[in-house]
């Protein structure tokens, strides 16, 4: 987590000279104290906010398909205080706000600042270590970053890096995780799909309200709501682990579906160790109107799919339940954690379906793009900001991958992935303490391999490029 106390701001005040020329300063009013606009990333540094630290969000929301355009939000945050706070920012988007308190009493004021900051003056000062909660009432059009409107005027909700602040106030950066309730009202005929496991369903007066919760940490961005006229399909992993699979109209189903990502659970699990959440499943949207929207979102517990529960993105969001959901960025130069492995992981499902990696993805790749410059030009650690899902953390990213797998053999790779999730789980943590993860646990110095693959924007060396066992596949080698 970036140090919250370098961004603080502090609101200085001058005090006037003692007359005649005395040192002595007159009593200083209290400096306010205020959490900064940002947590520090790096790339988006309004991202987030300091100052104090979220442990939950409440969210509750009114929606009518017949009126796409307009989303009804009242948000509870509960937090801890990291120091002492006359005043403290939420990320959000548009909307107008209705009434803010905190701790139950009105706040004494509230502005907009900046692209979504939501500045909250509480009554009295917050003090440092000690809870609060803050309640915001808001409607309005919710903006398209993070919300999207579908044909038939259901919505969905996903966006990465910041889409969260389109539809709940929130402390938006990955640093801060928390657990999260979701109640969703609708009219009757409509379903509204979360995070996490089902609560109770009530109807009254044409509208049915559905509840969700996560109680496992969860990124701001990978909170999502989905509403349509779905078909949902409930069913158990053989741990008992509720799995629930929700189609729109249209959407592809397939009865092989609950079978197969059964199966691709537990290859990865074996692989990555324990499956992390309580709850599994896909959302399957179908009929998103704005462009720009991800084709395939991990949104936790239950990753959102465009048409369709494919094995190919199935193995891949999946995937990310580990490597970027349970295990978070530390900030947002962090991509490498969750794309390098997400898309490696399509290779090794289909090396579990009987491909040889060897010769067949890593050089058909890797040979593939020798000769060209633009597949190498981009680190995979600190990529940029707006290029830090950069499609190199998926193509040069699995490459990558697969030759630090050769490089310290089987047992050695896969031992440093369940270390890494085990050591990690529920928290955040950063690409650069992934490579001293694995050199600690392989016994070798891999800085040169890690400077060639991740940080480099050139094509890495001969040695690196086919180390150990791909050796004998060296261009040229007999
Ligand atoms: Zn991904």
């Amino acid at each position: 987590m970036p140090d919250a106390r370098r961004f603080r701001r502090r609101l200085t005040v001058v005090a006037p000279l003692a007359a005649a020329g005395s040192l002595l300063l007159t009593a200083l009013p209290a400096a306010a104290i205020t959490g900064g606009a940002g947590v520090g990333d790096p790339y988006f540094p309004d991202d987030g906010n300091s100052g104090y630290d979220v442990t939950h969000y409440d969210v509750h929301l009114g929606y009518d398909p017949a009126h796409p355009d307009h989303l009804d939000g009242d948000t509870t945050v509960t937090a801890r205080a990291t120091e002492d706070l006359d005043r403290f920012d939420l990320d959000l988007k548009g909307f107008r706000i209705g009434t803010v308190t905190v701790n139950g009493r009105p706040a004494r004021e509230v502005t907009r600042s900046g692209a979504h900051e939501l500045v909250v003056t509480p009554a009295g000062r917050l003090p440092a270590g000690r809870p609060f909660t803050v309640r915001v009432t808001y409607a309005g059009t919710p903006d398209h970053e993070g919300w999207h409107t579908l044909q038939d005027g259901g919505a969905d909700a996903i966006g990465e890096p910041h889409g969260a602040t389109s539809w709940f106030p929130s402390n938006d950066h990955p640093s801060d995780k928390a657990t999260f309730g979701l109640t969703v009202t609708v009219p009757d005929g409509w379903t509204a799909i979360g995070n996490g496991v089902p609560g109770r369903t009530t109807s009254g007066g044409g509208r049915t309200t559905y509840r969700w919760s996560e109680d496992r940490p969860m990124a701001t961005y990978l909170a999502t709501v989905a509403i349509d006229r779905f078909t949902v399909q409930k069913y158990a992993l053989p741990d008992g682990t509720p799995v629930i699979d929700a189609y729109s109209p249209g959407a592809l189903t397939d009865p092989a579906t609950p079978a197969l990502q059964a199966e691709i659970i537990s290859f990865l699990s074996s692989k990555f160790g324990p499956y992390p959440f309580d709850s599994a499943g896909g959302i399957a949207i179908n009929g998103i109107t704005d462009e720009g929207t991800p084709l395939a979102l991990e949104t936790q517990g239950r990753p959102t799919y465009s048409g369709a529960l494919f094995d190919v993105s199935m193995v891949h969001e999946i995937t990310h339940q580990w490597f970027g959901d349970s295990v978070s960025f530390t900030d947002w130069r962090d991509g490498c954690i969750a794309e390098c492995f997400a898309q490696y992981a399509n290779q090794l499902w289909d090396e579990h379906l009987g491909a040889d990696l060897d010769t067949g993805f890593y050089q058909w790749v890797l040979e593939g793009n020798r000769d060209n410059p633009t597949f190498w030009d981009v680190p995979l650690y600190d990529a940029g900001p707006g290029t830090e899902l950069d499609p190199a953390l998926y193509d040069k990213g699995s490459l990558m991958m697969h030759a630090l797998r050769r490089y310290v053999g089987d047992d050695t790779f896969f031992a440093t992935l369940k270390r890494w999730t085990a050591d990690h789980a529920y928290g955040n943590a950063s690409w650069p303490a992934f490579e001293k993860l694995a050199a600690q646990v392989s016994g070798k110095d891999l800085n040169g391999f890690f400077r060639a693959w991740a940080h480099s924007t050139v094509i890495p060396p001969q040695k690196y490029l086919y180390p150990g066992s791909l050796a004998k596949l060296r261009p040229g080698a007999h």
